[in-house]
């Protein structure tokens, strides 16, 4: 588990991380969201021991990193944004080498790198790192990070520099370390990416958490912090339905308008469930019902476009 209580660093005066109260559940894949400036990268130096905070804990497996980074550095795995490696040494040589720190028998230690170069399909490279791509040098970090097979993962813009089959490889290994139990905290502003992978997302603006939940759950917040609508469409030809949608009582049921061949109600949340038990009597004629709501990467450019 990830938490932080009223974590907060200061620079210059100024909370770029402000009482940051976070809590990643074990086993949870969360996708850390926020635009630039938001405090993502101050936040995860932090988690990973790297600087310590001016006020406020955080703790990785009830281990508080600042206190203890090097405790802190066995149970975690983080995989920065740009990894430097030894550029004279092969992919192999550089977790060889690196791997020495972690308190991991030799064989033990062979038998990971092995496994996991042939994981980010690195297996048989002979090329030195310095003549790696970008793509490769981050799919080498991804293994680096995995080296001390760590109960936690932290992931910084991990698939920036990947390749389309790269990104696919790395859903994967995410999807593997998901049923693994690992917990996972993946910082991106890639936000189909973290789509695709992330159980649970969290918001980071102005150095606080705004929201946090499923995809789905965050996208209501982000409505409701947009002001954007979102509406369910009902295409019908029964002229009495508009009559009967109206005598509907339900709290989130905020506006209903009709078009020509639509009745458009603006709503809370979905409600299509609730709507259809109501309209099963009516329900001739009626040929189309679907939700109309904006996407988190709309939402997230209305609400942060600003910052
Ligand atoms: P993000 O990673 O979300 O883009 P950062 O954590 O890098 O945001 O930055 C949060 C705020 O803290 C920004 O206003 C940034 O300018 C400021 N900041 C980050 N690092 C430093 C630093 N070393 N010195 C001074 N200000 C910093």
């Amino acid at each position: 588990m990830i938490k932080t209580e009223k974590l907060t660093k200061e620079y210059n005066g100024k909370n770029a991380v402000d009482n940051l109260n976070l809590e990643v559940e074990d086993g949870e894949v969360f996708g850390f969201l926020g635009p630039n400036g938001a405090g993502k990268s101050t936040t995860i130096l932090m988690l990973t021991g790297m600087i310590e905070p001016t006020s406020g804990t955080c703790t990785i497996e009830g281990v508080n990193v600042a206190l203890n980074p090097l405790k802190g550095k066995e149970i975690l795995g983080y995989l920065p944004e740009d990894v430097g490696f030894y550029r004279n040494l092969t992919g192999y040589e550089n977790l060889d080498y690196l791997g020495k720190f972690y308190p991991i028998e030799k064989s033990e230690r062979e038998d990971r790198i092995e496994r996991l170069l042939k994981s980010v399909r690195l297996n048989g490279v002979t090329q030195k790192v310095g003549e790696y791509s970008r793509g490769m040098n981050q799919r080498l970090g991804l293994a680096l990070a995995l080296l001390n097979d760590p109960k936690v993962v932290i992931l910084d813009e991990p698939t920036a520099n990947l390749d389309p089959e790269g990104v696919l490889r790395y859903r994967e290994i995410i999807k593997e370390l998901e049923k693994e139990g690992k917990t996972v905290l993946i910082c991106s502003h890639i936000l189909s990416e973290v789509r695709a992978v992330c159980t649970t997302l969290g918001i980071i603006s102005q150095g606080r958490l705004v929201a946090k939940g499923s995809v789905e759950e965050v996208e209501d917040e982000l409505i409701r912090q947009s002001g954007t609508k979102q509406k369910i469409v009902i295409k019908s030809i029964n002229p009495d339905l508009y009559t009967e949608i109206e005598s509907i009582k339900n709290p989130d049921i905020l506006e209903i308008e009709r078009t020509d061949d639509s009745i458009e109600i603006s709503v809370q949340t979905d409600i299509r469930p609730v709507l259809a038990e109501k309209l099963k009597d009516h329900c001739s004629g009626i040929t189309e019902m679907y939700l109309d709501r904006p996407v988190l990467e709309d939402l997230f450019l209305k609400v942060y476009r600003r910052e």
